[in-house]
């Protein structure tokens, strides 16, 4: 241990196992409010992982929930706040398992590929040794970063002109470190827009959803897919990886992409396979649908699977199950969406999938049921421009007199 070359992996105790790394070593600076680790052989260990060091160094901040700063020139990586060495060294492992290892022979020599399928992207492990292509859990808030900061091998250009290289100078990185006034401009700007917004997805909308439109899709839905009966009603826990809604998860991701093309047989193949499961009328696999189904493009994703949502959400704690995935969905993996909550949540209400008493008590009560406090804040602090619409909508509807819808 006090060698300071170790095994990648770790828990294999091969001395002559070929793939080693420096022991990563940590430096606590500063103090008080101040207070961070510098971790200065940072991109040692990387370099031996084949993997950026902002990688790592993002991807103990994400699992930490602590800002991080690169100065790459400087060849400084720091997290704020202080960290134990082992701990920080444990979350390598964690990385090495969830981002280098290959997942079907565990040697590490892969390469980070993104995968462009429609308007989905992937990020998968290429590994030189038995050549299989595996895939990252797209859930970890990680792959936001690393496709903003793709690999430098991978020349893919993006057509969005984000722009920014990894790293920046020593700059605090952003996610998840927005202040609050950054935040209300955009909620401010966001709510400017909303109401042509909503107007455009009122129109949008109105074509795909109309009562009977919905209803015809469900009925299709349903008459494809044969009926059975449903087992217990114990949930079972989500952390078992064999659990039913482990299983629907990772169906849902490995055959996402092919929704590009037909989403409605998609949308029926999701439901079937939840059936099979035994699970497709529990509120906690409205929480696995979202959380795996929809990516960053969810505002034109949403559209495409109304029917399989409605079929789904039957009552409020379904409903509560379907804001709990997008808290996990927009707070955790695609912080970028924050400022779409409103659009999201004005989508799915015109959808008739949430009901205002639902969204507006939720709206009103952080909870830490799917997420932490602060994004569960974050994530409502961006929803009010919808909530405030829908009670002034609800205002005019009372002074209509003689319509009680
Ligand atoms: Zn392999």
């Amino acid at each position: 241990m006090a060698s300071g070359i170790v095994n990648i992996r770790r828990d294999v105790d091969d001395k002559f196992y070929r793939y080693r790394m420096p022991l990563l070593t940590t430096k606590i600076e500063g103090k008080g409010n101040g207070i961070k680790t510098v971790i200065p052989n940072m991109s040692d260990v990387a370099r031996a992982l084949s993997r950026p060091p902002t990688y790592t160094t993002k991807f103990f901040g994400c699992e930490l929930g602590a800002q991080t700063s690169f100065d790459e020139k400087n060849d400084r990586y720091i997290v704020n706040g202080a960290h134990d060495a082992n701990r920080l060294r444990e979350l390598l492992d964690v990385f090495i398992d969830k981002f280098v290892l290959c997942k079907s022979c565990k040697n590490p020599e892969t390469e980070l590929v993104i995968l462009k399928i429609g308007r989905s992207e992937d990020i998968i492990r290429d590994c030189k040794a038995c050549g299989e292509r595996t895939g990252i859990d797209m859930r970890h808030k990680l792959t936001t970063f690393i496709l903003k900061n793709p690999p430098v091998k991978i020349k893919k250009g993006k057509n969005k002109n984000t722009g920014d290289a990894a790293g920046g100078d020593g700059n605090a990185d952003g996610a998840g470190g927005e202040s609050d006034d950054e935040l209300t401009k955009k909620i401010k700007a966001e709510a400017a827009d909303l109401n042509t917004d909503a107007a455009l997805a009122k129109e949008d909308w109105s074509a795909d959803t109309s009562p009977e439109a919905v209803k015809q899709r469900v009925k299709a839905l349903e008459g494809s897919l044969a009926a059975t009966v449903l087992g217990g009603d114990d949930e079972g826990s989500d952390e078992d990886a064999n659990s039913p809604y482990s299983q629907l998860g990772r169906w849902i991701e490995e055959n996402r992409g092919d929704g590009a093309e037909d989403s409605k047989a998609h949308a029926i193949a999701i439901y079937k396979k939840a059936e099979e499961l035994g699970i497709e009328k529990k509120h906690k696999t409205v929480l696995i649908v979202v959380q795996t189904l929809f990516t960053e493009d969810i505002l034109t994703e949403l559209p495409k699977y109304v029917a399989l949502l409605t079929k789904i959400v039957t009552s409020e704690k379904h409903q509560k199950s379907l804001l709990g995935g997008i808290e996990v969905l927009v707070g955790l993996s695609h912080p970028d969406l924050v400022p779409a909550v409103p659009k999201i949540l004005m989508a799915l209400y015109q959808a008739d999938v949430l009901e205002e008493e639902v969204v507006t008590q939720w709206g009103k009560h952080v909870s830490k049921k799917y997420v932490d406090k602060d994004t569960s804040k974050k994530v409502r602090k961006a929803s009010e421009p919808f909530l405030k619409w829908l009670e002034e909508a609800e205002d005019d509807e009372d002074d209509d007199e003689g319509d009680d819808e």
